[in-house]
């Protein structure tokens, strides 16, 4: 597996993904376990652990790119809200060790338990 990373192997096209978007920096697809419908996960293509040891221009390039898929999956979903989630470390729920964003859709009278 490319890195011994699920999400570089993921982004090498090693492991087959549900793409939502994807360029030569960014790819998003659907969580496997979604959390609402259209939860959507958002990485880089070069390996970074978490938020603190991104470089900071992968980091912006990221961040805009987020918008621009969560708006996206906004509409194509019909969803009437969105949260972004981004998890740092063990105690914080992380469990792949490749940064992502999580897009999680949010429908009207459809409330959720996300963080453990
Ligand atoms: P974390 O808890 O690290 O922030 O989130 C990792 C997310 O990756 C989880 O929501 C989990 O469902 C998702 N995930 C884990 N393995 C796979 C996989 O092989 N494919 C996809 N599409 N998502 C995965
Ligand atoms: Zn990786």
């Amino acid at each position: 597996m490319k890195n011994n990373c699920l999400f570089c192997a993921i982004a090498a096209g090693e492991i087959p993904s549900t793409k939502v978007y994807e360029d030569d920096e960014v790819l998003a697809f659907l969580d496997i376990n979604p959390a609402s419908e259209g939860h959507t996960l958002v990485i880089p293509k070069v390996h970074s652990e978490g938020l603190l040891d991104t470089d900071d221009e992968v980091l912006k390039a990221l961040v805009l790119k987020v918008k621009k898929i969560a708006a996206e999956v906004k509409t194509k979903y019909n969803a009437d809200g969105f949260n972004i989630l981004q998890n740092n470390g063990e105690a914080s729920g992380q469990t792949v060790k490749h940064i992502h964003f999580h897009i999680i859709p949010r429908y009207d009278g459809k409330p959720l338990k996300f963080l453990p």
